[in-house]
């Protein structure tokens, strides 16, 4: 669940905002003080703050100013007045946005979850992707060891799986049987190279709409097998 801090001097709108955000499945905190808040938002696990400018101990900028020092969570500020608003903006605080009192309490529900779902999109695309190969509708996730042909998982051997992987990966290369029976089989080619025949076929039947007429892997005749890029 994400948890959000409100820091708000004004009680009854605090929790106003508790009890609208909380409706819509946030863990809500509420600090009333500046220092409070100030060290709340630092030492805790929050994926937003909601920040008041006017606060007793410690005003919104200074606030601010100090947990972009620290933290790129979003941070929504609120102000009574629209000159402070304007102020603030001009500043560049680092706030994400600006809101002036009397919102509507689904106004601020709508700016939470648009802050928060960018910028858990931005989280997100540094975590460690999968390593994915695609070519035309196939998609490879070398990572999982899965293969989707036009969005539909499709079962395949760990053999079968190489294969396929190895000509995706090579693209507009052909390669004769005794190549990639010694470049997946990993053995000298004394053994059946009709192996690789067999395996084409298989995988033929899984990516292929027309086995008959490969798109992707064709054949070359007296010589092996080119992946189509
Ligand atoms: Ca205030």
């Amino acid at each position: 669940m994400s948890k959000i801090l409100i820091v708000e001097d004004e009680q009854a709108i605090a929790e106003l905002e508790k009890d609208y955000l909380e409706l819509n499945d946030f863990e809500v905190s509420i600090e009333n003080n500046g220092v409070d808040g100030l060290n709340t938002a630092l030492s805790g696990d929050f994926d937003l703050i909601i920040l008041d400018l006017m606060l007793p101990g410690m005003d919104g900028f200074e606030i601010c100013k100090k947990i972009r020092e620290d933290k790129n969570i979003p941070i929504i500020m609120v102000s009574a007045k629209k000159d402070d608003i304007d102020k603030i903006r001009g500043l560049g605080l680092g706030a994400d946005d600006y809101l002036t009192k009397p919102f509507s309490p689904s106004e601020l529900v709508a700016r939470v979850k648009a802050h928060m779902s960018r910028y858990k999109r931005l989280v997100g695309s540094h975590a460690r992707e999968n390593d994915i190969v695609e070519v035309r509708g196939i998609r490879i996730d070398k990572t999982a060891r899965r293969i989707t042909v036009n969005g539909v998982e499709k079962p395949f051997t760990t053999k079968e799986f190489d294969l396929l992987t190895f000509l995706a990966e090579n693209p507009n290369r052909v390669f004769t049987k005794d190549e990639l029976f010694k470049e997946i089989w990993d053995m000298d080619s004394i053994g059946d190279i009709a192996t690789v025949t067999v395996h084409i076929k298989k995988i033929r039947e899984k990516i292929e709409e027309n086995s008959a007429k490969p798109q992707y892997i064709e054949t070359i005749w007296g010589t092996g097998y080119r992946f189509k890029l």
